[in-house]
């Protein structure tokens, strides 16, 4: 199993951060070990003093498949999750300035929470998929796939062209604006639609 993330694929998140609008997806890995799953807390790393948050939505691929064509990318995938890509926004920031890749900064233990998957068929509206977080009750991110640069066939097209996809694969899709710092204490708590799929305490 493998955990494909898109960087950089809602407009205002790449304004937010500086950097330059894309015009392919930006692809990087996680370890299956970032994995976190059932609720569990994260225990904020050593190694960081800017852990940030990212709200995404997380597809399940559902059969494999190598250089899938347009129009049968959407058989590919059945199930969504709502996820967080943990980053450490320090460590990241220095890898970007050396040119250095960034597994460090974005595929430690614990930096993949995963909520349980949803059959998308059982969404109210799986053509325009609305999702938002909250910390400490507070509403931080809020996100509908209307706003991706690149959307879900799209990403399975491109992906597939670089990587084998597997049964029980999964892509974070990106993040919307108002990714921001947490800090021991804080609470997390995703939302696809108006269902409570995930909280995420700091410790
Ligand atoms: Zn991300």
């Amino acid at each position: 199993m493998k955990i494909i993330c898109i960087g950089r694929n809602y407009a205002d998140h790449v304004k937010e951060l500086g950097n330059t609008m894309p015009t392919k997806p930006l692809i990087f890995m996680k370890p299956p070990s970032a994995l976190l799953v059932n609720d569990k807390p994260l225990y904020y790393p050593e190694f960081t003093k800017d852990l940030h948050y990212e709200a995404e939505l997380v597809l399940k691929i559902c059969r494999n498949g190598r250089h899938v064509q347009p129009e049968f990318a959407h058989k590919y995938y059945d199930q969504v999750a709502f996820g967080i890509d943990f980053t450490a926004r320090d460590i990241q920031q220095q890898c970007k300035e050396k040119g250095h890749p960034w597994e460090i900064a974005k595929g430690f233990d614990g930096s993949a929470a995963i909520s349980k998957f949803v059959n998308m068929d059982k969404l109210k509206n799986s053509k325009t998929i609305e999702f938002s977080m909250k910390k400490n009750d507070e509403i931080v991110q809020r996100g509908t796939t209307d706003d991706l640069i690149f959307d879900f066939n799209y990403l399975i097209t491109y992906v597939s062209k670089y990587f084998k996809l597997q049964q029980g694969d999964m892509i974070y899709t990106g993040t919307p604006a108002g990714v921001g710092p947490v800090q021991i204490g804080d609470k997390l708590e995703g939302f696809i639609e108006d269902k409570h799929l995930l909280t995420c305490d700091i410790k």
